[in-house]
């Protein structure tokens, strides 16, 4: 009989009004997880419940001290973070060395959020009139809804947990239903590092039943979104006028330039890639080679590709886990399908292979072009597009021809090359002689066009979570009047 784990309402862990639940298989070895609290509508009113009963006391609470309690939350999941390393494979398939990472830039932005318990920095300004003092200072939101996807299951709930705790909001958290344990694991961790009740609740269940409630609910005053961009569009939709921070997908491409370090950028791709099994919304899903290193390019990445070992993450051989769910690995096949029948050449990969668990072959199509739907879609999966160009430029405008804009890279050992790139590329992030992926907790994140909203991480985190209120402060004891008396 597999574990049945439960909801953290108002300090407490509790079964859904439902009365139903829902069962989570490891994507490797297709055993049960356990048994999880399928949230409905009541149970998200009873998390907004709580969190607006905490808020008072929450937001009253210095910001050092909330520190204090982040700082505490940081020594934990360094203590634990093997044992959530591993739930992190076991219940969406990334090799260990990885879920590691994730766990670790969980542990970086809970001791980044913990110092900003000292900064919280508003601005003051000079008054146009005398004896008047100007600034801006930080408040709190209120309510905020985070909503997160299975990917990164414990380092994105921190990217957005930590930040909106120390602005002194109060929580309602909405994991994605392929990562429950993370969420639920990461949430003891908070339990017992003294977070008052009700300031942090998770609801797990259907995102289109508790999520979309939380993201139309009138009391909660922000969402946070990290997910598919046909869902954050949905959400944008059901949440009206509430301030709304959407991370969103990716087709991120790598170009290498014929003046580049050829098996650095291929080390790029392979990282990029096939890391997560093509799972990131960093992927590097797109390779735009320059026309003279094509074939030799092609060849080196088939020598490399060769050599990946796939498998259970939980090996320590393993180089790529299996995809998170069945759905997913069938939408790899789907579209590596379409790749052929739209006239790319396949190089290698392009199946499931024969083995227990929802694997995908990594794999790479060649002689592409920008208007086949495999190298103008996000698939999430370990499929990569390769398109030529004849120059930086034309290399430059396959980039930007998609309707995504979240990360890209170049290899080039051209200065200027490096330069026009960082200029010219329309994203987010641009990455110079590394892959697409890498984010560090305390630079800002994001994407333009279709693959997002805002930034979050570093500075841009606490603007995500706080508003800013502009105080007037006048001390002449007359009637001064701003743009009038002007002499
Ligand atoms: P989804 O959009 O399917 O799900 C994300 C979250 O939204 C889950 O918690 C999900 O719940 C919930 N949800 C689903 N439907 C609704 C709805 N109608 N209303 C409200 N909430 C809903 O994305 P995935 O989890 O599959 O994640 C993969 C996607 O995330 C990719 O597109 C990827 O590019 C993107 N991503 C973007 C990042 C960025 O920073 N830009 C980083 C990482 C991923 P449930 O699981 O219950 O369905």
């Amino acid at each position: 009989m597999a574990q049945a784990y439960k909801m953290y309402i108002n300090g407490q862990w509790i079964e859904s009004g439902s009365g139903e639940t829902f069962t989570k298989i490891n994507p490797a070895t297709l055993e049960t997880i356990g048994e999880f609290q399928k949230g409905r509508e009541m149970d998200v009113e009873a998390a907004v419940n709580a969190a607006e009963d905490s808020f008072k006391s929450w937001s009253e609470t210095p910001a050092p001290k909330r520190g204090e309690i982040l700082f505490k939350i940081g020594q934990l999941l360094q203590q634990n973070k093997e044992e959530l390393a591993k739930v992190i494979t076991q219940e969406m398939g990334k090799v260990l060395v990885e879920a590691r990472g994730d766990v670790q830039e969980a542990i970086d932005m809970t001791f980044l959020m913990a110092g900003e318990g000292r900064r919280l920095f508003g601005k003051t300004t000079p008054s146009e009139l005398k004896d008047k003092f100007a600034m801006a200072v930080r408040r709190p939101l209120g309510i905020v809804g985070l909503i997160t996807p299975w990917n990164f299951p414990i380092a994105i709930p921190a990217w957005k947990i930590m930040p909106a705790l120390i602005c002194g909001n109060t929580i309602v958290f909405k994991p994605s239903s392929d990562t429950p344990l993370c969420a639920i694991k990461f949430v003891e961790i908070l339990e017992k590092a003294g977070i008052p009740k009700g300031v942090v609740n998770l609801v797990t269940g259907p995102g289109e039943v508790i999520g979309l409630h939380t993201a139309r609910h009138k009391k909660i005053r922000a969402i946070s979104f990290t997910g598919h961009r046909d869902t954050g569009l949905e959400i944008l939709r059901a949440g009206g006028v509430k301030r709304t921070s959407l991370e969103l997908g990716g087709k991120n491409p790598i170009i290498v330039m014929d003046d580049a370090d050829l098996s650095l950028a291929v080390d790029g791709v392979i990282w990029g890639g096939y890391g997560t099994t093509g799972q990131r919304c960093t992927a590097a899903s797109r390779v735009i080679v320059h026309e003279n290193i094509k074939n030799e390019f092609e060849k080196m990445l088939i020598e490399r590709i060769k050599k990946l070992r796939i498998g259970d993450g939980l090996d320590p051989s393993t180089d790529m886990g299996p995809l998170v769910n069945k759905a997913a690995q069938e939408k790899s096949k789907t579209y590596s399908d379409l790749g052929l029948k739209e006239g790319a050449k396949l190089l290698i990969g392009g199946k499931a292979p024969n083995m227990k668990g929802f694997f995908f072959e990594p794999t790479l199509f060649t002689n592409c072009n920008i208007d086949m739907r495999i190298a103008k879609e996000e698939i999430f999966g370990p499929i990569v597009s390769l398109i030529s160009a004849k120059n930086l430029k034309e290399a430059i405008e396959i980039a930007n021809s998609v309707e995504y804009g979240l990360s890209s890279s170049i290899y080039t050992k051209n200065i200027s090359n490096a330069f026009k790139a960082i200029e010219k590329l329309e994203a987010g992030l641009t990455y110079i002689n590394a892959s697409t992926i890498g984010a560090e907790v305390h630079l800002p994140f994001g994407g333009i066009k279709h693959s997002g909203t805002t930034r979050e991480g570093g500075w841009t985190a606490i603007e995500e979570f706080s508003e800013l209120k502009t105080v007037y402060f006048d001390y002449s004891g007359k009637l001064q009047k701003a743009q009038i008396d002007v002499d």
